[in-house]
């Protein structure tokens, strides 16, 4: 890991832990060629990394439509590439990476994994539960906190989404508007 950049990460209750800005936004842009790689396979554009100690140990990219899955989130994918990496179903230390804030089934996944830190992009007003609709990762009810970090590359993230559904609406024709 670089000693560019680094600082700690503001306001999210965790000061104990190291941020390298370089990093997070290489981490960042690799989840959007994700997000990007479900986009041109007709899925809603939202991918996912998970990094340890300064390398990207997993990816994923939404699929639920092509893998008739509905679990198959880019976040639980990227979770799951890396447990199986590092052949651990805990990802102690580990930091996830996605374009659009997690929603409740990943949040939950998210505190099972024992991540250390979330950084996420597109903020999710309606069903994200990293402080979007709610905040599943800070309530009692979850047994294990990680540091949030909101709004990594939002314009980018965003952006994609809003294409996507912009397009998909324009396929449907006025009628479906
Ligand atoms: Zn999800």
């Amino acid at each position: 890991m670089s000693l560019r950049g680094r600082g700690v990460a503001p306001g999210d209750g965790h000061a104990g832990i190291e941020v390298d800005h370089d990093f997070d936004r290489q981490c960042m842009a690799a989840a959007l060629t994700m997000a990007r790689q479900a986009r041109d396979a007709g899925e809603v554009p939202v991918g996912a990394v998970v990094a340890l100690r300064g390398a990207i140990i997993g990816r994923g990219r939404n699929q639920s439509i092509r893998a008739c899955d509905p679990g198959a989130h880019a976040e639980m994918l990227a979770i799951r590439d890396a447990a199986r990496a590092l052949g651990n179903h805990r990802l102690a230390g580990a930091c996830l990476y996605v374009t659009l804030e997690p929603c409740v089934m990943c949040a939950g996944a998210i505190a099972h994994a024992r991540l250390a830190r979330l950084v996420f992009g597109a903020r999710d007003e309606r069903f994200g539960a990293a402080g979007g609709a709610l905040n599943l990762l800070e309530s009692p009810f979850v047994n294990h906190h990680c540091a949030i970090t909101a709004g990594l590359e939002a314009p980018d993230c965003a952006a994609l989404l809003q294409d996507f559904f912009a397009a998909r609406r324009a396929d449907a024709g006025p009628a479906a508007s």
